[in-house]
């Protein structure tokens, strides 16, 4: 008889939680379990009906007041609010619809700032498990934050010569810390947000939390709290870039912008590691003033370079950009990154952008902004010694000649290229058949089965 348990993904509908939840998400349909994945429905509306995705593997959406398009600063407290209300109602009347059905769902995984899923699921009966996607590394800072380290944290963190020594994390200066630690953050829902994900625990059994990382990585950070049951499953990256195990699979399948058509003729047209690539994620969050900074150190450089530019914005040095690279409103990242014409990734350092540049070996250049960019740009530049972080001048500004500069320093060192390399050769030794994160996530996938 057919099985029809199955599991419940609920994520946040933002680009960067899309991407690592349905990655997961088939990977867990690939392995005999089925899945239905759930988000806002303005998102799943905005994902290429083209995308091919797993048998086993279906969609489900919840309405809600939301526009279409996401920037950050769209992101408010009533947003989140209605989120978790519409979000909440969703969850419930799928568990209990699958129930009456009788196809149970066996078990619910989250991902970040969705932590009132595990509520809703808890108050059903629902075993569930929250999905962490930024490093094991950031998850510590913010158990460390909440257990002990809140006060010297808060009062230090604007503090250019101070820095902290949390256990079995590098030492952190305040400008590593990730941003929403900050008391002049403007986001004032975070925190609580992340707090809550540290609250499902129970005192007498550790809490397990899935990460989108890999046991080699960070050997130390996932070890390093011993309440905290930190389990490596990724990197959430399409097969046919990660292991080879599926060549169909070389897309996420959830791009929320339409994707330009002639960036891989352009890429083929250029030389071995000569292009310098340009993305800053799925938000716009840079400022004209440091878009064109940007410009002016990419020219200074005469190298090729292939940026990704939204369609919203119409910067005045274009057509000069031009003339020696090419500009799109949105690409297939991980296909451009694997590209050997590709150099060097100047990057904003978000989680997936940064797991992306390891698995395919590409070296990076960190102009992080905010949440937790500052500390996965600091990991990529003295932990894994796989590129370096820009320096800001005292208006917040990276200007043109420190980007020329750190382009030059990454495109030329060897070093960096070679550390890159080796990440990439234990990201794909962590995914395959038998790899620590492939044996990590059966684990997890016998043991929620047999519950
Ligand atoms: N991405 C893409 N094409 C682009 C720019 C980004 O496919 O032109 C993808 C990228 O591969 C990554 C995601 O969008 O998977 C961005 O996630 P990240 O965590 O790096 O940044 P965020 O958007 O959350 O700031």
């Amino acid at each position: 008889m057919e099985d029809c348990r199955h599991i419940l993904v609920v994520t946040f509908p933002g680009q960067g939680h899309i991407n690592p939840s349905l990655q997961f998400a088939k990977r867990v349909v690939k392995m005999g379990v089925k899945v239905t994945f759930l988000t806002a429905l303005c998102t799943l509306n905005r994902m290429p009906k083209t995308a091919v995705f797993p048998q086993g593997l279906s969609f489900s959406g919840f309405s809600n007041a939301f526009v279409d398009g996401w920037t950050a600063g769209y992101i408010s407290e009533t947003f989140m609010a209605e989120m978790k209300k519409c979000g909440s109602e969703a969850v419930a009347k799928h568990i209990t619809s699958s129930a009456e059905k009788g196809q149970p769902v066996i078990h619910v995984v989250y991902t970040i700032l969705v932590p009132w899923v595990g509520q809703v699921a808890n108050a059903l009966h629902v075993p569930s498990t929250s999905l962490w996607i930024q490093p094991a590394t950031l998850l510590d800072i913010y158990y460390y934050y909440f257990h002990g380290y809140g006060d010297i944290i808060g009062s230090k963190i604007n503090d250019p010569s101070w820095s902290i020594d949390l256990p079995g994390l590098p030492r952190l200066a305040g400008r590593d810390l990730p941003s929403f630690l900050s008391s002049s953050n403007p986001y004032d829902f975070a925190l609580p947000l992340f707090k809550q994900h540290f609250d499902a625990r129970d005192e007498e059994t550790k809490l397990r939390i899935l990460v989108n990382s890999f046991d080699a990585l960070e050997p130390e950070a996932l070890r390093a709290i011993e309440k905290l049951d930190l389990v490596a499953v990724g990197p959430f990256i399409p097969s046919a870039f990660l292991d080879g195990k599926d060549s169909s699979d070389t897309s996420f399948g959830g791009d929320l912008f339409k994707k330009s058509e002639d960036y891989v003729e352009w890429l083929n047209a250029n030389p071995k590691a000569s292009v310098v690539y340009v993305a800053f994620g799925s938000y716009s969050e840079l400022s004209k003033q440091q878009m064109e900074e940007i410009a002016r150190g990419l020219l200074e450089t005469r190298r090729p370079f292939l940026w990704v530019v939204r369609e919203e914005e119409k910067p005045s040095w274009r057509e000069e950009a031009e003339q020696q690279g090419m500009i799109v409103p949105w690409c297939s990242q991980v296909e451009v990154l694997s590209h050997p014409s590709l150099g060097c990734f100047v990057s904003h350092c978000g989680w997936n952008s940064s797991l992306e540049s390891l698995v395919c070996g590409v070296p990076v250049v960190g102009i992080p902004q905010w949440t937790d960019q500052v500390t996965n740009a600091k990991l990529i530049e003295d932990v894994w010694k796989a590129g370096v972080r820009t320096t800001r001048n005292e208006q917040g500004l990276v200007e043109s000649g420190e980007i020329k500069k750190c382009i030059e320093t990454v495109m030329e060192g060897e070093e960096m290229r070679r550390n890159a390399k080796k990440w990439k050769d234990l990201a794909k030794e962590a995914a395959k058949e038998g790899g620590s994160s492939d044996k990590n996530l059966k684990v997890f996938l016998n043991e929620i089965l047999a519950d």
